[in-house]
C-alpha cells in the first residue's frame, strides 16, 4: 500500500490508449491526486487491491521480513539463505523470502557485495553472508534516503540516477571501469560487472545458447 502525495497537474481527462507501453493503471483520486502504475517485463502480474487492512492482500500476508527492519540482523539473513538451493538473484527477488527487493535493487546489492547473481544461496561462506547482508542494508538504506521527500512523479527518474549497474548495459562500472553486461534471468534480464562479480568472466546467456542449439 502506498500513501502518495497529490500530483501538481491533474490527470488527463481521457483514459490512456491501450498499447505496448508500460502503463498498467492510472489512478485518479477524489480531490485531484493520482498516480500511474507501470509494469515492465513480459509477464504481466500487477494486481491492485482496495482494502482496509494491508493483511487482507494475499501478497502482503505472505511477505518475508522487511530487510530494513531493526530486528533484521545478520543471523536472521543467514537463516533465510541456509539450505536455499536457488541462485542468489532469484532468492533476493522472492518476496516471500525477503520483502521489497526487485530486479533493480537485487542487481545493485549483488554488485555492491561483489557476488555472482548465479551463485547458489546455500553455498555462501560466513564471510560472504556478512558481506551480502551489509550490501542489502546499505544499498536499500541509501535508496530510501535518496527517495525521501521526492514527489511520486519524480521517483522513477531519481531511482534510475542512483543505480550503478542495473539498466546500464554497455556503460562503465563506476567501481572498476569494466563494461556492465546483461544476461537473461527468469522472465527478464539482469545486469552485472564481470570484473567485480564473476572473476572477469561473462556469464553464459541461457536464452542465447538455447537459440543456438
Ligand atoms: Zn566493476
Amino acid at each position: 500500500w502506498l500513501v502518495l502525495p497529490s500530483r501538481k497537474t491533474p490527470p488527463p481527462p481521457h483514459p490512456p490508449r491501450p498499447g505496448k507501453g508500460p502503463l498498467a493503471l492510472r489512478v485518479s483520486l477524489v480531490g485531484g491526486g493520482g498516480f500511474d502504475l507501470t509494469e515492465a517485463g513480459t509477464q504481466k502480474r500487477l494486481a491492485v487491491y482496495v482494502v482496509r487492512d494491508p493483511q487482507e492482500v494475499p501478497g502482503i500476508a505472505r511477505l518475508g521480513p522487511d530487510p530494513l527492519a531493526e530486528g533484521f540482523d545478520r543471523d536472521a539473513f543467514a537463516a533465510l539463505l541456509a539450505g536455499e538451493r536457488r541462485q542468489i538473484k532469484g532468492v533476493l527477488r522472492d518476496q516471500s523470502v525477503i520483502a521489497g527487493i526487485g530486479n533493480a535493487y537485487s542487481d545493485e546489492i549483488l554488485h555492491a557485495a561483489r557476488v555472482s547473481p548465479f551463485k547458489l544461496a546455500a553455498s555462501f561462506t560466513e564471510e560472504q553472508v556478512t558481506q551480502l547482508y551489509e550490501a542489502v542494508r546499505s544499498t536499500l538504506g541509501e535508496a530510501v534516503g535518496r527517495a525521501h521527500g521526492v514527489s511520486a512523479g519524480a521517483l522513477k527518474a531519481e531511482k534510475k540516477l542512483g543505480l550503478r549497474v542495473h539498466g546500464r548495459t554497455g556503460e562503465p562500472c563506476p567501481v572498476c571501469g569494466d563494461t556492465v553486461r546483461s544476461v537473461s534471468f527468469a522472465d527478464s534480464s539482469l545486469e552485472y560487472c564481470p570484473t567485480c562479480q564473476t572473476g572477469g568472466k561473462p556469464l553464459a546467456d541461457r536464452r542465447l545458447s538455447r537459440l543456438l542449439k
